[in-house]
């Protein structure tokens, strides 16, 4: 029988590595993971962890703002930008070490290096070669970039966390979430945002109710949005950049260019093609239900796969991974992963909170369906002096009567939606939220008392 160095040899110590090493180790396989920066991968150095402090940073500014309707006055405090930079880089240093420290505490051998594939049981890592009865690939995925003049001198969402000196005037392109977010959190911060979309609506994918009502939020926080714009050339100035617009008359001056323009797989230069590892025409690699590549010991989770590019998919689907190899020892049975009814948030001001299907697709999926719509000023504005305005917003399909969207643009959309995402996954009718009591006074309390339906649902399936 063929002897391998260990059980499981993960590449990546990202949010679905991490997880899946420590898993696996703890069901007593020996395992190995092989890392290249530090510990806790895109979300937790740049990605959700730092995005969501910074997003916290910029909330005080506006409720500053808005206490004074409450009674309280003073100077408005002053935000120091190396302050939270310096904060931040402590508590994710922190978060590197205690990843590192569930690993090696459940037992994992953690390598430094950057790692490739030799074959479907061999690992490099620098120089030195191990091997592996089986290998998982979760090395996540980069910021993209189009060819643009004046490339060199923009930034992408991993350089944005430690930008030196806070960019006065921001430019951000793109209209997905990273982009809407960055411009909502350096907008809160004091910077003056424009963000350039070429599309006509932000969040592709999301429901275009929330899609428009996001749009008229931000505009309304102080993010000027440029709609079917195209930038041209980015040139340097006296005192920042230049970025050119495609037709447009003027260029705009501004301190800095964030462009969040997409992600692709971390797939090159990890010798996948040459061992056998087939990837998608997204250069994702490509799997099966298990999480299976086309060389059967290996296996790849998370954005490398470029499926549903969330930290908790990947930590799903870790689970599943490590259920599927090593289950039967510990008594599990085999399972897969759901992909209905993901809930997500945005970290907008205000936020965005989803979860099951857009107004369009549960059409097209359950034909009829009848929409609950609600649009409205949140009691606490009624003295902060703030015109935001809330959208919450159920879709039920007519055949069951089971909820199977729920969206809403507002303070704290995410913590309200991942309750609501609970019930929806237990199948809950819209019989079940009009007979649950809400809780008053809150903003949530408007998905249990929607009971005009807004518009009529149409004749047939489309
Ligand atoms: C700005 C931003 C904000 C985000 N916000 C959210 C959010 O709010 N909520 C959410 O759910 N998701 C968010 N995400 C997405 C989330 O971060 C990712 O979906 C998640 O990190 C994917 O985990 P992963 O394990 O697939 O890869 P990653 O976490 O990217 O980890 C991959 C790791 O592999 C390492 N690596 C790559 N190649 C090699 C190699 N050859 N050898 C050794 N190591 C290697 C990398 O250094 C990295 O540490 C955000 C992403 C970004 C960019």
């Amino acid at each position: 029988m063929q002897t391998f160095d260990f059980d499981l040899f993960v590449i990546g110590g990202g949010s679905g590595g991490v997880r899946a090493a420590r898993m696996a180790a703890q069901r007593g396989a020996r395992v190995a993971l092989a890392e290249v920066a530090a510990m806790g991968g895109t979300c937790v150095n740049v990605g959700c962890i730092p995005k969501k402090l910074y997003s916290y940073a910029a909330h005080y500014a506006e409720s500053f703002e808005e206490s004074h309707g409450f009674g309280w006055a003073g100077e408005a405090p002053v935000f120091n930008w190396e302050v939270l930079k310096t904060n931040r880089a402590k508590e994710i240093t922190r978060l590197n070490g205690i990843y590192q420290g569930l690993l090696a505490s459940a037992g994992a051998t953690i390598i430094t290096g950057w790692a490739t594939l030799v074959d479907g049981h061999t690992v490099k890592v620098d120089e030195k070669t191990f091997t592996a009865k089986n290998i998982l690939i979760a090395t996540g995925g980069t910021p993209t970039v189009p060819a643009v003049t004046g490339r060199e001198h923009i930034v992408t969402s991993d350089q944005m966390f430690d930008l030196a000196p806070f960019p006065k005037r921001l430019l951000v392109v793109g209209g997905g979430y990273i982009a809407c977010e960055f411009a909502s959190i350096f907008n809160g911060l004091g910077a003056e945002v424009i963000q350039v979309h070429r599309g006509e609506k932000l969040l592709t994918g999301f429901d275009d109710d929330v899609r428009s009502f996001v749009a008229v939020e931000m505009a309304r926080s102080g993010v000027r949005l440029q709609f079917g714009a195209e930038v041209a050339a980015i040139g340097k100035a006296a005192d920042g950049l230049t970025v050119e617009i495609k037709g447009g008359a003027a260029a705009f001056a501004v301190d800095a260019v964030l462009y969040a323009t997409g992600r692709v797989p971390n797939t090159s230069g990890l010798g996948l093609e040459s061992a056998g590892v087939k990837l998608n025409a997204k250069g994702a690699i490509e799997v099966n239900s298990h999480y299976q590549s086309s060389l059967p010991s290996v296996y790849a989770l998370g954005d490398v796969t470029a499926r549903l590019q969330l930290t908790p998919v990947a930590l799903g689907e870790a689970m599943v991974v490590v259920d599927h190899l090593l289950g039967a020892a510990a008594g599990k049975k085999p399972r897969s992963m759901s992909y209905e009814f993901v809930p997500t948030a945005v970290f907008t001001h205000p936020n965005v909170g989803t979860v099951g299907y857009s107004e369009a697709d549960a059409r097209k999926e359950f034909g009829q369906v009848t929409v609950f719509r609600a649009d409205f000023k949140a009691l606490k504005h009624t003295l902060s002096g703030s015109g935001e305005r809330t959208l919450m917003k159920l879709l039920v399909d007519d055949a069951t009567d089971r909820v199977v969207g729920l969206h809403m643009v507002g303070p704290d959309a995410g913590e309200i939606v991942q309750g609501f995402a609970v019930a929806m996954k237990a199948g809950a009718t819209k019989a079940v939220f009009d007979s649950t009591i809400g809780i008053h006074p809150t903003v949530a309390e408007e998905f249990v008392t929607m009971r005009e339906p807004v518009k009529a649902a149409p004749a047939s399936k489309a």
